[in-house]
């Protein structure tokens, strides 16, 4: 349910409906918007009586949610959510750049490619201190002393860092080293971390599970805001299907009914959806086009040497190629590369 307050409502209003949310054992999560205040209301509201919010004074209407997702739904909140870090922010008339290798490699080669983004102006570089793996053979990251790297990157370059968390083992420390926190695809559905990222205060990209409708992934956003955190990005990462000539699907149609339903950003990762470099710019084009508001590539100074992933990730020359186009497209899109 969504209570909307009167154009001038006073804080003291607000605060009145608040404590009357909670005593109905209610959660209230104010949405301050340009003209007025709303107040979305989470929990099982299906018993309550609007009209007892209704009465209270400040109040203009109270609006019942249909959909699943509250938080995350257009229905609650109307205009596009822009996610404001230190570096850039991400939201409507502009495209995000996230960039960098899959995993955290040495401190020479992230600094590197720390300063070679800023350079080009990209101001937030991906790395996955905690790589999720399929075999357990497979190189599985370097772990705290990756985030220290990270760390030192950031501190020496001003980059914003972008990491995933796997467990809520390491929640504080890649919540204290990150800018924004990843949850990758494999963990769309573990609710505990998700609640555990719900309480934090930087903001999550969240990928798409490889199997996940949009209702199940708004689901998965809507775990995150009901507890507090409201700054959640969407990632289109790719989906599986029958595909025999690419890593995964990349599933661009999801990104219209995504915006229709929800005010949140969406980004796309190509990189992991198609899973060969050289499909990558095609469809990170396509991507710009469908309507992302940003985009997150895997990019190695030496990508045929990378820890992971290498057969997907750009060259330096490559992504600075890639940036050209992406430049030339914006344009008459209305859209400007941070
Ligand atoms: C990654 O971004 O390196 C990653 C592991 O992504 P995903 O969760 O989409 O596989
Ligand atoms: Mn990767």
């Amino acid at each position: 349910m969504l209570v909307v307050m009167q154009n001038h409502a006073s804080p003291e209003q607000i605060d009145e409906v608040l404590r009357a949310i909670r005593e109905l054992n209610l959660t209230p999560h104010p949405l301050p918007g340009a003209t007025r205040t709303a107040i979305g209301i989470t929990g099982n509201t299906s018993a309550i009586d609007s009209r007892s919010l209704e009465v209270l004074s400040g109040v203009s209407e109270c609006i019942r949610v249909t959909k699943p997702f509250k938080l995350a739904s257009r229905e609650m909140h109307a205009a596009d959510t822009v996610v404001t870090l230190p570096q850039t922010s991400i939201g409507p008339g502009t495209l995000t750049m996230i960039a960098g290798p899959c995993s955290v490699e040495t401190e020479e080669l992230m600094l590197r490619t720390a300063e070679f983004m800023m350079a080009n102006g990209v101001k937030l570089m991906r790395a996955g201190a905690f790589k999720p793996r399929t075999s357990p053979y497979s190189y599985q990251g370097a772990g705290l002393e990756g985030l220290k790297i990270l760390e030192r990157a950031r501190a020496k370059t001003g980059i914003g860092i972008v990491t995933e968390l796997m467990d809520t083992d390491n929640a504080d420390a890649v919540e204290a080293a990150s800018d924004i926190i990843q949850i990758g695809t494999r963990n769309m559905q573990n609710f505990s971390l998700l609640k555990r990222v719900g309480k934090m205060k930087k903001p999550v990209l969240l990928k798409r599970g490889m199997s996940a409708t949009l209702e199940e992934w708004l689901m998965a956003a809507e775990y995150v805001m009901a507890g507090g955190n409201y700054n959640v990005i969407l990632c289109e990462r790719g989906i599986r299907s029958f595909s025999d000539h690419s890593r995964n699907t990349l599933d661009l149609s999801v990104i219209p009914p995504a915006k229709k339903l929800s005010h949140l950003p969406i980004m796309v990762d190509p990189s992991h959806g198609v899973g060969k470099r050289e499909f990558v710019p095609a469809m990170a084009l396509a991507s710009l086009a469908a309507g992302a508001d940003g985009l997150l590539i895997e990019v190695h100074p030496d990508p045929d040497h990378a820890a992971s992933d290498g057969a997907q990730t750009l060259s330096f020359e490559g992504f600075k190629k890639l940036l050209e186009s992406l430049k030339r497209l914006a344009e008459p899109l209305g859209r400007r590369l941070n």
